[in-house]
């Protein structure tokens, strides 16, 4: 399936209440609100192939956060932060056998400072931070924050051939969509028609 595909018919897209950027995720069905992907008691992903599970599931029980911490200069970040681990509260499995984080994330092949979950961050950062001064501005259309959105939903979800490697595609992708958010505010380009 496309990107487009999978999200047509297992997700829902939304604008952020608070980040205000288009968010998608697996939506709840039926009176459970069960995970579209969820047959009996079984992930239809998981059955098929482990390591393609949504990563958020992958690691459960546990979960991650970037904290605002002292994140090395080098890193280039637009703002200082690090990758932290929290446990949710499991009440499944055997309590007896223990785990590293590094392991468990390990048997997924994630790394433990996740390089795309870093890059998804800083960009997601940068792009709210560029929304969040449009919006609600006086001057600044309906339409124009429309072709935002639109622009944002492209570069993040959609705009991927299956057939290529995810990762160089979606450095592409955040590089033009933060570009034009770069001219934007270079030009002060109105944004009332
Ligand atoms: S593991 Fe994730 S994708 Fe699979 S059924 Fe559960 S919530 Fe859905």
């Amino acid at each position: 399936m496309t990107h487009q595909q999978v999200i047509d018919t297992y997700c829902e897209v939304y604008i952020g209440r608070d980040s205000r950027i288009p968010v998608v995720r697996l939506q709840p069905r039926g009176a459970n609100k069960k995970c579209p992907l969820l047959s009996g008691d079984r992930c239809l992903i998981h059955a098929k192939n482990p390591y393609l599970k949504p990563t958020v599931c992958a690691l459960f029980p546990i979960g991650r956060v970037m904290a605002a911490e002292s994140a090395p200069e080098e890193m280039g970040l637009g703002f200082p932060f690090e990758i932290q681990y929290i446990m949710n509260g499991a009440t499944c499995g055997s309590a007896r056998r223990k785990q590293t984080v590094r392991k468990w994330l390990g048997d997924f092949n994630i790394p433990i400072d996740d390089p795309f979950f870093i890059k998804w961050n800083d960009t997601a950062f940068k792009l709210i931070t560029a929304v969040q001064q449009y919006e609600g501005k006086s001057g600044v259309t309906d339409r124009a924050m429309d072709m935002m959105w639109s622009g944002i939903f492209q570069s993040l979800y959609t705009d991927y051939d299956t057939n290529q490697e995810f990762y160089p595609q979606f450095e592409n992708n955040t590089a033009k969509i933060l570009g034009i958010f770069s001219t934007l505010e270079k030009h002060e380009f109105n944004l009332s028609s």
